[in-house]
């Protein structure tokens, strides 16, 4: 016997230290017995709690909630709850407890009393607050979605804007069907491409661009990025989405290309027949030698201008979808040739040599005109970012059904942070602008989109201060 009184005295003290708040409730609320812990919570003293009842301890606009659960345990119909609830400290300010209530019954069954056990929650409580203020006050829309692709969670930027790719309503699964274009603006989306379904696939992305909405006068763009929310021993417990209304950016960007193609469609008229006139003119036996020097200056500068206009329109053309290959078989060791012979012109007045290695023949079935703007365009960089004394060299070679071009400098090189801007439309690099070294910041945009629409690739290694290599690989057929 002995042996059990000391177990329940060490029972109470254990109860009498613990952090967690605990107090033994009798079956009208008043609190019977408390711990330290508890009063400590509420900033009442052990006797002052005592002569209290739970009801007036708490917050009355949680008190049907407990009230009712309390009434069911009365009631035989529960033997314990749990519930988080709001108390009043003495100081007037509110407590958060997560509170664990059991009946506890005599012999035959009566209800004797409750013990209630609060774990206080408050700084959890506020954090989570400070988090829901946040996601349902940003200007992005957030989704929540379970392992099994339902939606768990979102917030009120983007409830807001579900009515327009599903006016008929969400089911709330991913991967429903709605009025969700690419970024053509009239190609529907698959249900392998929503944006939801990928993340539900387990896929993670970043600015991922598409139209929702049927109306096209009131469609709005949206750039969606995904990531996947993992438990702690790495299992997936779903994917978090945030979208991000992009469609002012859209319609400039449109803008802007409609304007530049419409710009580049005006120039080229006069401008050939400036050129053609200028021909005439340089080849007039009765002009004097100086006027003749500053018909060529005129004529060179015409020919840059024009070859301006001619990236515009190529550039416009992409945009538009409308830049058409015409496959045919071509050599491209001639065409690395005759490109490297052209750039060799400009290379030798910078004393920049440039190297071919390549097979005596290579063919591939390409644009051929296409695939020569590519090397023309990297062979000029090549040339045009290489002090004097530098090297360029173009390397051609056979790689399974591709074939491979590289061409590398001595040159200044791309800093790390603009590898990758490199290639976008009117991106001048640092280095570029510094030197002054002229260009217009659409020469590697128009190789990309060439090789892109050949089905191949184009990368880049740099060393700043050291060159640059750029590799291009095409298929050797298409499809
Ligand atoms: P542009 O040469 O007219 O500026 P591009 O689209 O051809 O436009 O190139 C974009 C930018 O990439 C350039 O401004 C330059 O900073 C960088 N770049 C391109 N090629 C090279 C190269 N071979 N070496 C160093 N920098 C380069």
């Amino acid at each position: 016997m002995q042996g059990a009184s000391e177990s329940a005295d060490s029972w109470l003290l254990t109860l009498q230290h613990s952090p967690i708040g605990m107090a033994m409730v009798g079956l009208d609320g008043r609190l019977l017995m408390v711990n330290h812990a508890m009063s400590e919570m509420l900033g009442y003293d052990v006797e002052q709690l005592t002569q209290r009842g739970f009801q007036e301890l708490t917050h009355p606009d949680d008190l049907d909630a407990d009230l009712a659960l309390f009434e069911q345990a009365l009631a035989g119909e529960l033997d314990s709850y749990r519930l988080r609830k709001r108390y009043l400290h003495a100081a007037g300010h509110v407590v958060w407890g997560d509170l664990s209530v059991a009946l506890v019954r005599g012999h035959d069954g009566a209800p004797l009393h409750f013990i209630s056990q609060i774990l206080d929650v408050t700084a959890v409580e506020r954090e989570r607050q400070s988090l829901e203020a946040v996601f349902e006050t940003v200007g992005v829309g957030l989704l929540l979605i379970g392992r099994d692709g339902r939606y768990e969670r979102m917030n009120r930027r983007h409830q807001e804007t579900m009515h327009l790719p599903f006016p008929d309503g969400h089911e709330g699964t991913a991967g429903q069907l709605g009025h969700v274009y690419h970024p053509d603006g009239h190609t529907l989306m698959a249900r392998e491409e929503m944006p939801s379904y990928r993340a539900t696939q387990g896929e993670e992305f970043d600015d991922y661009t598409y139209w929702v909405g049927d109306d096209p006068l009131t469609r709005r763009a949206f750039s969606t990025s995904a990531r996947q929310v993992r438990g702690p021993s790495g299992e997936r417990l779903g994917a978090a989405l945030a979208y991000q209304e992009i469609t002012e950016l859209m319609r400039a960007m449109k803008v802007k290309d409609e304007f530049v193609s419409s710009v580049s469609h005006e120039l080229r008229t006069p401008l050939t027949s400036v050129l053609g006139y200028l021909e005439l003119l340089r080849d007039n036996a009765g002009l004097a030698d100086d006027v003749r020097a500053q018909v060529q200056v005129v004529q060179r500068n015409a020919l840059r201008l024009q070859a301006l206009v001619s990236d515009l329109l190529q550039v416009g053309q992409v945009s538009e979808g409308s830049l058409r290959l015409q496959h045919a078989d071509a050599d491209l060791a001639a065409l690395v040739h005759d490109a490297a012979a052209a750039a060799r012109a400009g290379a030798g007045t910078r004393g920049v040599t440039i190297a071919v290695e390549a097979p005596d023949r290579l063919v591939a079935q390409v644009d051929e005109q296409r695939v020569r703007q590519v090397l023309d365009n990297l062979l000029s960089n090549a040339v045009k970012y290489t002090g004097g004394d530098g090297a360029v060299s173009v390397v051609l070679r056979e790689e399974a059904d591709a074939v491979l071009v590289e061409v590398s400098d001595t040159g200044i090189g791309i800093p790390p942070d603009e590898v990758d801007q490199v290639f976008g439309r009117f991106f001048r690099g640092a280095g570029a602008l510094d030197r002054h070294i002229p260009g217009t910041g659409l020469g590697l945009d128009i190789v990309s989109s060439i090789v892109a629409a050949h089905g191949g690739e184009v990368s880049l290694e740099s060393e700043l201060g050291r060159g640059s290599t750029f590799r291009v690989v095409l298929p050797r057929s298409p499809g």
